[in-house]
């Protein structure tokens, strides 16, 4: 599988570059908006070739699927070109920054009869899929809620258009909560249906972008869910809970990159610890995107799971805006 990156961004260059070449892939091209960050980037990084011309890039018959993790606003027209040119689309999240232009990436995949995934990491970990399996088992009896702790500290190399720019989709709601809306539908296998949201200007983020926010969450199944997340908050830790009827599923350290963590399962019996994978996030996800293209079963998340989670992201930014109970509307 020979890949071409859009964007030359520090995710790539900390996890998925590796994750390609862990799953047997190359990387021959790298795309950026400047020549000599491109080619800076691609000597760094054991890339070939470099460019800032996406339609060179595209053109490129050895090219089977593209990644794309420039910032936001750009993934929608980088997307619907590769699809128009045969290529495979991973993409990263959030989709776009309308579910207009989400839906109209997806579809663009479809009529290409592409593989298009929405790169979702979380799903990936061991410790969710754990969870998940211990809810389908019936350990916890009914879920009746669930807790995500997502407040995690910016790096400072990071500190850029996350928290200065809105065009760019900037802010903690489109970056992280998205995140949340992701893991929360993989491990209760539910649909959220409605959101109640409070954002806050912490010091960190300018141009009115939210640093932090907390959201309360309705799912179709009835279960309720409540959510923080945080630019700004340098010694929370993080987790992931869910409370049912027979029992709770208590995750910490599991809302991350790595797969580490630990997920304690409790009940009338006492408690016990749940052993899982702890196969690398992104290595598991490109595996399934290669399966996929190999016409063996679907991608981790795919085109809809992102623009589901970024229906989320907008109905939690509206419920912060208008200070109303806002239903989380795909339009799928
Ligand atoms: P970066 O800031 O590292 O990269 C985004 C863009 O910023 C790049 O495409 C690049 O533009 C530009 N850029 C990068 N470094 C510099 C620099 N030194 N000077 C000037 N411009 C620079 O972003 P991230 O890697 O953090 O995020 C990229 C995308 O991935 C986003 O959509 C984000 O939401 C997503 N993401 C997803 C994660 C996940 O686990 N799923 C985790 C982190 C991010 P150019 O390409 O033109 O050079």
């Amino acid at each position: 599988m020979n890949w071409a990156l859009i964007g030359a961004s520090n995710i790539a260059r900390e996890f998925v570059i590796g994750a390609i070449r862990d799953n047997g892939g190359t990387v021959s091209w790298v795309m950026s908006s400047n020549a000599e960050r491109a080619r800076a980037y691609a000597d760094a990084n054991g890339i070939e070739k470099a460019t800032t011309d996406l339609d060179a890039l595209l053109a490129d018959p050895a090219v089977d699927a593209v990644y794309i993790s420039t910032t936001n606003e750009l993934h929608r027209d980088q997307a619907i070109a590769a699809a128009k040119a045969g290529k495979h689309v991973l993409c990263e999240k959030p989709l776009a920054l309308s579910l207009g232009d989400a839906h109209a990436m997806v579809a663009a995949g479809r009529a290409a009869g592409v593989v298009f995934a929405t790169n979702h990491h979380l799903r990936n970990a061991g410790a969710h899929r754990a969870m998940r399996q211990a809810i389908k088992d019936g350990l916890i009896g009914r879920p009746l809620a669930a807790r995500v702790f997502h407040a995690v500290y910016l790096p400072e190399s990071l500190q850029g258009w996350r928290i200065t720019n809105p065009s760019a989709g900037g802010g903690v709601v489109l970056d992280i909560a998205v995140h949340d809306a992701d893991t929360l539908r993989f491990v209760l296998d539910d649909e959220p249906e409605a959101v109640a949201a409070i954002t806050q200007g912490g010091g960190m983020a300018s141009a009115g972008l939210a640093d932090a926010v907390m959201t309360t969450v309705r799912f179709r199944s009835g279960l309720i869910a409540q959510t923080h997340d945080a630019f700004t908050a340098k010694f929370a830790g993080t987790g992931f809970e869910v409370h049912g009827t027979e029992g709770s599923l208590i995750a910490r350290d599991v809302m991350t990159q790595r797969p580490i963590g630990e997920v304690v399962l409790r009940t009338a019996e006492g408690e016990r610890s749940l052993d899982f994978d702890r196969t690398g996030l992104y290595v598991t996800a490109l595996a399934a995107f290669h399966a996929a293209i190999a016409g063996e079963g679907r991608p981790a998340a795919d085109g809809e799971d992102g623009i589901r989670s970024l229906a989320f992201g907008l109905a939690v930014l509206a419920a912060a805006e208008t200070g109303r109970t806002v239903p989380v509307e795909t339009g799928l």
